[in-house]
């Protein structure tokens, strides 16, 4: 009897979650670097990453991945980062952003990937880490005592900001703050992409189905591993994410 009657009450729960979840409002964190600080420092980080990384310049290549970023940029409401794409000849499973705007993917996550939609969820995932400022949030929280100095002191007047930056351990690595993101802002991230991803026509739940599929293989196959490792599993990405508006 008690079941029976718990059941009805955990459903209208359940159901009140799901809306409060698909109308919960997105904000960028707590943040010691203006949003002007965050494009100065994705402008230099990217000239590192292009020394590294071998960009492709296929016109076709290029014009398509950054055709899914324009129509996905399109569906974001009020201020923007200037969002750039561009593909790194890799044939690991990967994409990531830097603070700002600027976005990149191997040419590995592309090849995976079985349709445009799950390539446009990862590029919208990517991009709700820029607009909700996951990275130098996560900055900012590791070294309130540092940073204020740092900006005080002129570092962005200067210019060589990464260098400096990177004294402090903000740097490109796998692990940084910049890079590795908490499982909060994970689903975050998930969410604003849905959203996004939803405004330009394609299926958001793609990116639930391309992560779903990486898992299931990344035991087998080493070239997923870097894509786990700095977007971890929030957890019933699937689930959380079929039908987000
Ligand atoms: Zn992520």
């Amino acid at each position: 009897m008690k079941l029976r009657r718990l059941i009805p009450q955990l459903t209208l729960t359940l159901g009140f979650l799901i809306a409060a979840e698909k109308q919960r409002v997105l904000k960028p964190g707590w943040n010691l670097f203006s949003p002007d600080q965050d494009v100065q420092m994705g402008k230099e980080y990217a000239q590192e990453i292009e020394r590294q990384f071998q960009i492709i310049n296929d016109p076709a290549l290029h014009n398509y991945v950054n055709r899914i970023g324009q129509r996905l940029v399109n569906g974001i409401e009020g201020q923007k980062f200037p969002f750039t794409f561009k593909v790194v000849n890799d044939p690991s499973i990967n994409a990531f952003a830097l603070p700002g705007g600027p976005m990149y993917v191997h040419t590995g996550l592309i090849a995976a990937a079985d349709n445009e939609a799950q390539i446009a969820g990862v590029l919208g995932h990517e991009m709700g880490h820029v607009m909700l400022r996951h990275g130098t949030n996560q900055a900012s929280k590791a070294n309130l005592i540092q940073i204020p100095a740092m900006i005080a002191g002129g570092i962005f007047d200067k210019g060589g900001i990464t260098g400096t930056l990177t004294q402090l351990g903000i740097g490109l690595g796998a692990n940084s703050v910049l890079m590795k993101f908490s499982r909060t802002a994970e689903n975050d991230s998930d969410l604003f992409g849905a959203r996004l991803v939803h405004n330009a026509g394609y299926n958001p739940v793609e990116l639930a189905r391309f992560f779903e599929k990486l898992q299931a293989e990344g035991g087998r196959d080493s070239r997923f591993k870097e894509m786990f490792a700095s977007h971890p599993n929030p957890g019933n990405r699937i689930k959380n994410h079929a039908c987000p508006n």
